[in-house]
This record gives C-alpha cells, sequence and structure tokens, in this order.
C-alpha cells in the first residue's frame, strides 16, 4: 500500500526504495578496457600514461602545464608549496570548503586567514580577502565553489596589487568557463580532483595546472621527493645520478590511475552536459518552492560539481529536520560544508570564530545538497523533485 499523504520520517511510503547518492563516478567499458590494458604493460607507475594524461588535461583546460598528483589535496599541498608558503606567510581562503584548502597552508607551516563569502553564490568576497590583506599575506586560495568560478580577474587584480599568488582550488568546476575560456588557464595555478564524485575520477588523483614554467618545475619535483629529475628519464639515458633538492613527497599518480583519467576525457563533455541539464532542470522545476540558488555568474558557464540549495522562508530553521526527511525518502542529501574554522583542530588554532563570518554561518544553516551526477536517471530527476517539493512544503506549513 502506498501512502503518500505522509512523509516517510512520519511512516509514510519512501519517493524511493533505494537511496540515491549526492554523486557517483561515471565508469564505463571503455574505461574498464583501459585500465586493463595497462595492466597487461610494462609501465605501471611513472610511465607513458602520466605525461599522456597531463598532455590532455592541459590542453583541454588551456594551460600550458598539468603535472598531477595521487590527490587533489596532495596538488592543493604542490600548490602551496610552489607558492612558497613558509612559517610566518599567511595565506587567505574561503571557510565554505572542503578542510583541505585550510590544511595545505598548514602543511607548509604557515597560518590561515578566513576571509567571509558572498551570499549570491557562496565563493569568496573579495572586499573580505582584500580586508585581510597584510604585510605576511603571501597567497589566496579561492574555490570555484558547487563549480562557479570565483571572481578570477577581480583576484588576478587583488594579487597583482599586492604581490599574491592565486591558487584557484577548481576541484568543483573542471569544465567550466569564465569570460569564454576554460577554468584552470587563467589562475598562478589551478587545482583538481579526481575523486570518484568530481568530473572525472582516477579513484584518487588530483592536478594542478599552471602557464609558469617556474611553478611547473616546482610542482614537479615536490610530487617526486623533492628530486629534479624524472626516474624514466634517467632509465632512458642510462644514468643512475639523481639529486634530491627541496623536502618533498611521493605524490605520485599512477600510470594505472592514469589511463583510467585520459579515458575519462572521452566521455567529460558528455558528462558535464548532462550534469548542466539536471541544474536546469533543478532551477526551474523547484522555483515555485522557498529555496534559494547559487546565482551563476552572467560571464561564466558553471560545470555543476554539486547542487547546493538554501531553505528560504519559514524551513529555513528546520535545515536539520528537512535533511533527516530527505533522506528518508531515500534522497542522499548531504552538507558543503561545514565552516573549516568550526572544525575542532582549527578551533584550536584560532577560537571560535561563528561571529566574524556572518555569511558563511547564514549559509551553513540553512543548506543542503541535493544529487546531482551524470548517470542520474531522468525518473531520479523526478524522485528528487518529488521529495524536495514534499518535504519542503511540509516543514514551510508544519508547527515548530
Ligand atoms: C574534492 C575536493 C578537494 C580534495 O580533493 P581530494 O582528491 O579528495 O584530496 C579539495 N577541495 C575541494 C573544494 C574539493 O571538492
Amino acid at each position: 500500500m502506498s501512502d503518500t499523504s505522509r512523509l516517510a520520517i512520519h511512516g509514510g511510503q519512501p519517493v524511493r526504495t533505494q537511496l540515491l547518492p549526492y554523486g557517483h563516478q561515471h565508469i564505463d567499458d571503455d574505461d574498464i578496457d583501459a585500465v586493463v590494458e595497462v595492466l597487461r604493460s610494462d609501465w605501471i607507475t611513472t610511465g607513458p600514461r602520466v605525461g599522456a594524461f597531463e598532455e590532455a588535461f592541459a590542453e583541454r583546460v588551456g594551460a600550458r602545464h598539468a603535472v598531477s598528483f595521487s590527490s587533489g589535496t596532495a596538488a592543493l599541498h604542490g600548490a602551496a608549496f610552489a607558492a612558497g608558503l613558509k612559517p610566518g606567510d599567511e595565506a587567505i581562503t574561503t571557510p565554505l570548503t572542503f578542510c583541505a584548502d585550510a590544511n595545505c597552508v598548514r602543511y607548509m607551516g604557515a597560518d590561515v586567514v578566513f576571509a567571509d563569502i558572498r551570499a549570491d553564490n557562496l565563493n569568496v568576497d573579495i572586499g573580505e580577502v582584500e580586508r585581510h590583506v597584510s604585510s605576511k599575506t603571501r597567497a589566496v586560495i579561492a574555490v570555484d565553489f558547487a563549480g562557479n568560478p570565483a571572481d578570477l580577474d577581480g583576484l588576478r587584480g587583488l594579487a597583482a596589487r599586492h604581490g599574491l599568488v592565486v591558487i584557484e582550488d577548481a576541484c568543483h568546476a573542471f569544465g567550466a568557463t569564465y569570460r569564454g575560456r576554460p577554468v584552470g588557464g587563467i589562475s598562478d595555478m589551478s587545482v583538481f580532483s579526481f575523486h570518484p564524485v568530481k568530473h572525472i575520477t582516477t579513484g584518487e588523483g588530483g592536478m594542478v595546472t599552471t602557464n609558469d614554467d617556474e611553478l611547473a618545475r616546482s610542482l614537479r619535483m615536490l610530487r617526486n621527493h623533492g628530486i629534479d629529475s624524472d626516474p624514466r628519464h634517467r632509465a632512458e639515458v642510462g644514468q643512475f645520478f639523481y639529486e634530491m633538492v627541496e623536502l618533498g613527497y611521493n605524490y605520485r599518480l599512477t600510470d594505472i590511475a592514469c589511463a583510467l583519467g585520459l579515458s575519462q576525457l572521452r566521455h567529460a563533455a558528455g558528462d558535464l552536459a548532462r550534469r548542466q541539464d539536471i541544474a536546469r532542470a533543478y532551477q526551474s522545476r523547484l522555483a515555485h518552492l522557498p529555496l534559494e540558488f547559487c546565482a551563476e555568474a552572467p560571464d561564466a558557464t558553471p560545470a555543476w560539481h554539486i547542487f547546493p540549495i538554501r531553505l528560504a522562508g519559514n524551513a529555513a530553521v528546520r535545515r536539520d529536520a528537512v535533511f533527516a526527511a530527505l533522506r528518508a525518502e531515500n534522497i542522499g542529501v548531504n552538507v558543503h560544508y561545514i565552516p573549516v574554522y568550526r572544525h575542532p583542530y582549527y578551533r584550536k588554532l584560532l577560537g571560535d570564530l561563528e561571529d566574524k563570518f556572518p555569511v558563511t554561518e547564514a549559509a551553513y544553516a540553512t543548506m543542503l545538497t541535493i544529487p546531482l551526477f551524470p548517470t542520474m536517471t531522468d525518473t531520479d530527476v523526478d524522485d528528487v523533485v518529488t521529495a524536495v517539493d514534499r518535504v519542503v512544503r511540509y516543514y514551510e506549513h508544519a508547527p515548530e
């Protein structure tokens, strides 16, 4: 007996029988074949597919160099190293992001300074960044939140005025464009992640793109123990000698992963178009509800890694209830993000900062992320729309 008069959380029939996750990888048979082929080959790491993936990726985003890393977080660490961050320096970033953007600053022994976000698209507010610039500031780490490019020209201007390096965390934005150019070739360094929920996946993996030869050299060195030459090149020329000139790490991405990444690039454009279609469907089919969406900049095309919504109206004070009710309907909602300064590590380091970030706090209190990934079916999209409509309308009118 189907009972749609009650929410699932009150014992009614859920909209779906199986949980729809908020994100999921798209792996096809050609992706699998590409990985099997590399497993049968001579090189399973630091072989020909690493360079091939890097070249193809650099071309895709219009950058001179792409340097692969074992994760997006390792790539951020590489970017923080190449930017020259050291103890005593400061880097400014947004608090509404994954903690890796702040952690990469700490890895270098430098200090994290947060700047509040804009209410319209939840990207870092350039005016707030500028307000926090000091004589110690060396870098700005801006996130293209949800896949909407940050104010990249504004950031570049600010960086030029104060002599800063711009690290763009483009982990949400592979395929986005800004003023007609793809994200990845615009900032000093752009960082991507290939975690399974991202636009393309290598299992774990990441990339830094840059047009600067010196930054690229630095990135390659850090990801390979701080050694200034490539093991495959040494094998080819028959030399043993190498020098470790900086304290680096093993952050290399394998040929197995790069074969998958290369293969994923084949269907990346189709996957992106599907993400954009689903986002447009949400924008129009949920428009009647008291919700706010992330605004799209008029001169940018967002890549929509996630689709965050903010509750407005009466339901705005009931985010946790709305979250639980949507989960009960088997809609895999999430929250992006818990503000970074709220994590115990940063609270211990920086104290209680909630009062200093009113826009971030207001967003955090009312936001949830609804499912968005390229292999979602039209029925999946219908289920999300049905469940969000049912639950938000209920809490809009529910007694406290
Ligand atoms: C995914 C992500 C990262 C980290 O990437 P990993 O590959 O998971 O290490 C960093 N920043 C943002 C904004 C992300 O979404």
